[in-house]
């Protein structure tokens, strides 16, 4: 195959856009039952899923070129990435220095279920100022009830195996943890093993919805009995929420939190799917197809390839954009007039698959949850905006609350006496 002519300079163009790059396509060497990538093995039949030489530098090329700020991300998922092998990775550095313009910085990411990892993937990792995200979905019992191996067996051991040769590294890391039926009952022992066990600064929570379906793609209405609850969903990220706001704001950085602190403080999250819009995180298989979305890694969300089209062409094109344009055309009305939209925008499209109470077919799924945690947690998401607004910090917040006048209603806006509530 040829790669195509260099990068064009599009209007339509994002500025900046994501890829998430999938080497090994949808291999991993475990079998975790809730995962929505394993099913994606029927899109390639026959196929050694591993990404050639040719494919690599095209993609770090272009990925490169068509990047118009100084900060470029090239992030690495799966399937498990570190299947690829140490070698394959020291080579897409070398293409990264070959092809990086000089005011570029490149930044490094990959994900991955951390049982593979070796002082010597640790040491690329470090040399390279590599962020790995580590998936980890609580104390032993927790994450064992689906993160198995291909034998079904547990693999809370060599999950944290891998970490501690991370920490002995000195490795960037954080943690991305599943929310399902399993652990969505005990937020906070999830959030405290993170925090007082294994010493995470940096959380991502990302809900399993999971279509029951003989497909593999988002459709149909039914979810698998894996998928998290609604409702124990919106309690999940209250607790944590809670536990954060008494002692952790500043330290301890959840991704999801973060971006509501944005919504609230009125600058787009950082998160697509608190977005009004989306379209600008893509994925990239192992053959160079390019798709919308790394949840839509289906057939009808193939926008091309890019050895034969240039990728930002793909991102540019208007399928792409009309992809990312429908997150916002597509709410229905009971959102549209929802008071917490301005934080949660209907989520991701991927889970609106139920209906509004009046009928109206695309609500999210995840709903019930998100409405009770945007409402939670309005009073101190003012509190934190109103705190970097005068210069000073979010975390400042704790200290409001801590000396609230003790008989007065808590600040938190949980309607009870601050005595009862966060006042010391
Ligand atoms: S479909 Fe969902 S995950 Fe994909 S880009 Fe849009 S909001 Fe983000
Ligand atoms: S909370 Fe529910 S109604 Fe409101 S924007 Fe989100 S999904 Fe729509």
């Amino acid at each position: 195959m040829t790669a195509p002519s260099p990068t064009p300079t599009l209007p339509t163009a994002p500025r900046g856009f994501h890829v998430l790059a999938k080497p090994s396509g949808p291999i991993c060497n475990l079998d975790c039952s809730y995962c929505f990538f394993l099913s994606k093995e029927a899109l390639y039949p026959g196929d050694r899923f591993r990404m050639s030489e040719d494919v690599l530098n095209t993609y770090i090329q272009q990925m490169l070129e068509s990047q118009l700020g100084p900060e470029v991300t090239i992030a690495w998922q799966g399937g498990e990435p570190t299947l690829m092998g140490v070698a394959f990775f020291r080579r897409a550095l070398e293409l990264v220095e070959q092809h990086r313009r000089p005011h570029q910085t490149v930044h490094h990411t990959i994900q991955t279920n951390g049982t593979l990892l070796t002082d010597e993937w640790c040491e690329l990792f470090r040399q390279n100022a590599f962020l790995v995200g580590i998936s980890i979905d609580g104390p032993r019992a927790l994450h064992d009830a689906y993160r198995v191996d291909k034998k079904g067996g547990p693999t809370f051991d060599k999950v944290i195996a891998g970490l501690n040769l991370l920490v002995k590294h000195e490795v960037e890391w954080n943690i991305l943890c599943t929310v399902h039926a399993e652990n969505q009952d005990c937020a906070l022992d999830v959030y405290r093993f993170f925090r007082d066990e294994l010493g995470a600064h940096h959380i991502q929570l990302i809900p399993i919805v999971e279509r029951d379906n003989d497909t593999g793609f988002q459709q149909g209405n039914a979810v698998t009995e894996r998928s998290v609850d609604p409702e124990a969903w919106g309690r999940f990220l209250i607790a944590v929420f809670d536990e954060w706001l008494r002692k952790d704001v500043g330290t301890v950085f959840i991704q999801m939190f973060d971006a509501a602190l944005a919504s609230w403080h009125g600058v787009p999250p950082a998160l697509c799917i608190f977005n009004e819009t989306c379209g600008s995180a893509l994925a990239l298989e192992h053959n160079g197809d390019l798709y919308s979305c790394d949840h839509f890694v289906e057939p009808d969300y193939l926008i091309g390839n890019i050895m034969t089209t240039q990728m930002v062409e793909l991102v540019a094109s208007p399928r792409q954009r009309e992809f990312g344009d429908a997150k916002r055309d597509s709410l229905p009305r009971y959102c549209r007039e929802c008071v917490v939209r301005f934080a949660c925008h209907g989520e991701c499209p991927k889970n609106r698959f139920t209906v509004t109470p009046d009928g109206e077919e695309g609500l999210n799924y995840l709903c019930a949850g998100y409405m009770n945690f945007f409402k939670h947690i309005d009073a101190p998401m003012r509190m934190m905006s109103a705190a970097l607004r005068r210069g000073g910090f979010a975390d400042e917040v704790m200290t409001m609350l801590a000396t609230a006048p003790r008989n007065e209603l808590c600040p938190c806006g949980s309607g009870r006496k601050a005595k009862y509530c966060h006042a010391n």
